[in-house]
């Protein structure tokens, strides 16, 4: 397993991971009261670093919160941590938490220091064998609650559905909400279907965002390749031409079997076959520096 690197960034100081500590009465430890963001850098490059400070801005205005760093200072933040790896791909994880005013009460203080950290560790990805095969994918009631679109480091129900899938050797649950189909417990979805490639819409409030779906739509439009942004009904995901799950350390998965059954024709399709090129193509050119 991936270590986090031993320096990390807590409050202004820059301390090894053993020595960063908060206080058990921090909001962030009782109540789950904070938001956090992951920006993956490849090469040391932080990928779209503007717009995870954006959308780490928003989930804090959700919760009545405020940026309180510069962008100016998250950079510096982010190149101290990341310059202690040696180029491989690291995920820089920011969390910040509500704060601590030395007691356990659910009414949301006035005037509290939050409480801001930030670690980084190396991106594990799957080996070629596992991506080239593809995986399996489970589907599951939503049960998370009705604000996805907001990070919040309240992730519970994410970790469970996760589990259900891994103890049943799925790489992940796919999640129906209203008889639809919204993403997967840790990872974007996309559903091909006659072709054309579909998404669910990404300012719904069931879907948590993702640089890695953000790239994709990217890659498909500069390409050509058809890519829609509509609601799935679990009957379309369940015919499916393809299925992909979407994230950093995943990048773009082919589901091959949902419930114990194929998808398609049982293996990664053609369109996954493009857009894994596509991606490949992206990265490289995002290392040399041609794109960011
Ligand atoms: N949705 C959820 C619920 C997630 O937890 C994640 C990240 N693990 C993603 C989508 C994918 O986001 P990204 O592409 O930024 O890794």
């Amino acid at each position: 397993m991936s270590e986090v690197s031993s320096l990390v960034y807590l409050n202004g100081a820059y301390l090894p991971l053993s020595q960063a500590k908060v206080p058990v009465t921090d909001r962030g430890f009782l109540f789950g009261d904070g938001v956090y963001e992951v920006i993956p850098c490849y090469s040391g490059r932080p990928f779209r670093l503007n717009h995870h400070l954006r959308r780490l801005q928003g989930s804090l205005h959700a919760i009545g919160m405020e940026m309180p760093l510069s962008d100016g200072v998250w950079q510096e933040i982010i190149e101290r941590l990341t310059e202690q790896s040696s180029g491989e791909d690291q995920s820089v994880y920011l969390q910040i938490t509500r704060g601590d005013n030395g007691r356990r009460s659910p009414g949301i203080p006035v005037g509290l220091t939050p409480t801001i950290f930030a670690m980084t560790q190396p991106v594990t990805y799957p080996d070629p064998a596992t991506a080239a095969a593809g995986v399996a994918a489970i589907t599951r009631d939503d049960y998370r609650w009705r604000r996805c679109n907001i990070k919040a480091i309240t992730l519970l129900a994410n970790i469970l559905l996760r589990n259900e899938a891994l103890k049943q050797g799925a790489a992940d649950a796919i999640l129906i909400r209203d008889g639809n189909a919204v993403e997967g417990a840790t990872s974007n979805l996309f559903v091909i279907n006659r072709g054309v490639i579909l998404t669910p819409p990404g300012e719904q409030s069931t879907v948590a965002g993702g640089s890695t779906r953000d790239l994709v739509l990217e890659l498909a439009h500069a390409h050509g390749l058809p890519i829609r942004e509509v609601v799935i009904p679990k009957e379309l995901l369940r015919n499916a031409d393809e299925i992909w799950l979407t994230s950093s350390s995943r990048e773009v998965a082919a589901v091959t079997t949902l419930d114990g059954r194929p998808v398609g024709s049982g293996t990664p399709g053609p369109v996954h076959k493009q857009i894994r090129a596509y991606y490949a193509d992206y990265k490289t050119r995002l290392q040399q520096g041609v794109v960011e």
